[in-house]
């Protein structure tokens, strides 16, 4: 007999959300595949197939699709591409997927009564529409039911209160990071399973359920993004290759391509975080001729961003419950923004004006064309692109609306808490501190200029690159 808190005790990686005996006359574990969309290197996997094998048990890999709060065909395609993938990684461990449609609480608890389950294990979601779903599941089952931190380095309960900035995170982050950025290693199933002894659902074609989906069409799939998690390690190789020894200098550089393009793998979670995390860490360059490449100032800026201010972005979504609206921004930013509520606007921009890319700052047009086409805009325009619909919209509370709904509405890696906290950051000063002097509209909100990106970057090129006319011409 084995009891699910116990069995689990010592990793801290997992939540027990209803606690007892695994059911003795159990015929598998199921994996409720949620967050961490991936065959391989995920923890989440691993802990129900050491549950399976303590119990002699098969693991039945589940996938539910849903009706996702304000995903479109671009959200969709992607995701399913990278499922399809899955399906594939999970049949070779012997780990068969199962795929099913509707609302993931009421089928996962459907298909663990039909599988006779001995237990449920799932991954986490920071966002409120998974941890819903999370908690729906925990008073609806009657067996064992945990979740695995698996989309963090460091798991989320070691901060259990909102953190203020990186620089109360970075600290306990650090202190933490030589226990838990570790390779992860695909745990062998001793119990394997040909195919699940229930109907797969279409595991052979998961883009068939397209057409089932109540989604707006509107927005096309990304020409350039492929889904999956073959697909994000490529990209990983390729960013470590070429691209990580001058990240520190080049990441700011909106006119070329000097990040790794990989928040949209890390938000479906087709690549695990903390896999790429150790193989950064771990990176030795190649020496080329005499010279040895030095990437230690690219290796530190990139974990930065990768851990400090992702698990930041996770800790905010956690732990604040106004995390997508003005009222989660610190009150000096709410405030300083309140006092120049009445300050007159130069320009004002409807909703469909600035989706339509039609303002006055072809810089910023140029960056909502980047969006809306690829599915990603470069991080250092998201600042400026956020902060323009501050300065161009009636009140602050406008302008987060307008900018949650574009960033969620074409970002690949929207609907994320990173978008969330990047739109907080530039709009309420998340994470941020004042920065007199107060400016109209801005008050003490720190400010971006055009002028400034033109000493920054070469915004020429940039909006050559995604001018009508050259989209057009493509
Ligand atoms: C207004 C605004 C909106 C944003 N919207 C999103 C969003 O919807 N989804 C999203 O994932 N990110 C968002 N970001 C954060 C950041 O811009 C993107 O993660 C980054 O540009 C993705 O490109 P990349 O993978 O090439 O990043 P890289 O520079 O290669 O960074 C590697 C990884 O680190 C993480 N990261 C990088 N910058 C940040 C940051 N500032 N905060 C938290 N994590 C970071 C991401 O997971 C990223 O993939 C937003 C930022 C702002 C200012």
């Amino acid at each position: 007999m084995i009891e699910l808190t116990t069995f689990f005790a010592t990793d801290e990686r997992i939540r027990v959300y209803r606690p007892g005996l695994c059911a003795e006359q159990g015929r598998c574990v199921l994996y409720w595949m949620q967050r961490a969309q991936r065959g391989q290197e995920n923890q989440a996997l691993n802990a129900a197939i050491s549950l399976g094998n303590a119990l002699s048990l098969p693991v039945v890999v589940a996938f539910v699709i849903a009706d996702y709060p304000g995903a479109n065909l671009r959200h969709y395609q992607f995701m399913l591409e990278g499922v399809a993938q899955a399906a594939r990684h999970l049949a070779k461990r012997g780990t068969p997927l199962v795929i099913r449609r509707g609302e993931p609480p009421r089928e996962i608890v459907t298909l663990a009564h039909e599988l006779q389950s001995a237990a449920v294990i799932s991954d986490e979601g920071e966002l409120r529409t998974p941890r819903r779903w999370r908690q729906r599941v925990t008073e609806q089952i009657d067996i064992p039911f945990a979740c695995v931190d698996a989309d963090v380095v460091v798991p989320s309960k070691f901060f259990p209160k909102e953190e203020w900035a990186a620089r109360t995170i970075r600290p306990k982050l650090q202190r933490l990071l030589p226990t838990y950025l570790q390779p992860i290693a695909d745990l062998e199933t001793l119990h394997p399973l040909n195919s699940p002894p229930c109907d797969p659902g279409n595991v052979a074609d998961p883009q068939s359920y397209l057409d089932s989906l109540q989604i707006d069409r509107s927005v096309a799939p990304s020409p350039i993004y492929r889904g999956g998690q073959d697909e994000g390690k490529r990209l990983l190789r390729r960013f470590i290759a070429k691209r990580l020894s001058t990240y520190e200098t080049q990441r700011n550089l909106p006119e070329l391509a000097g990040t790794s393009e990989l928040s949209a793998y890390l938000h479906f979670g087709q690549l695990s975080v903390q896999q790429m995390a150790w193989e950064i860490e771990q990176h030795v360059p190649e020496a080329t001729g005499s010279a040895q490449i030095d990437i230690t100032g690219g290796r530190a800026a990139y974990l930065e961003e990768l851990i400090v201010r992702r698990e930041l972005a996770v800790n905010f979504a956690l732990r604040n419950p106004n995390y997508d609206t003005l009222a989660g921004c610190p009150t000096w930013g709410q405030e300083t923004l309140r006092k120049h509520q009445n300050d007159p606007r130069p320009w004002l921009y409807t909703r469909e004006e600035l989706e339509q890319a039609r303002t006055h700052d072809e810089l910023w047009n140029a960056s909502q064309r980047e969006m809306m086409v690829t599915g990603r805009m470069h991080g250092y325009m998201r600042m400026y692109w956020a902060k323009k619909i501050l300065e161009w919209s009636a009140s602050a509370e406008e302008a987060f609306g307008h900018a949650v709904y574009l960033n969620d509405r074409y970002e690949l890696d929207g609907r994320d808490a990173n978008g969330y906290t990047g739109i907080a950051w530039a709009i309420g000063g998340k994470h941020d501190r004042p920065w007199p002097p107060e400016r109209p509209i801005f008050g003490l909100i720190r400010y971006m200029t055009l002028s400034g990106m033109q000493r920054k970057m070469d915004t020429r090129l940039y909006i050559y690159k995604w001018s009508k006319a050259t989209l057009d011409r493509a």
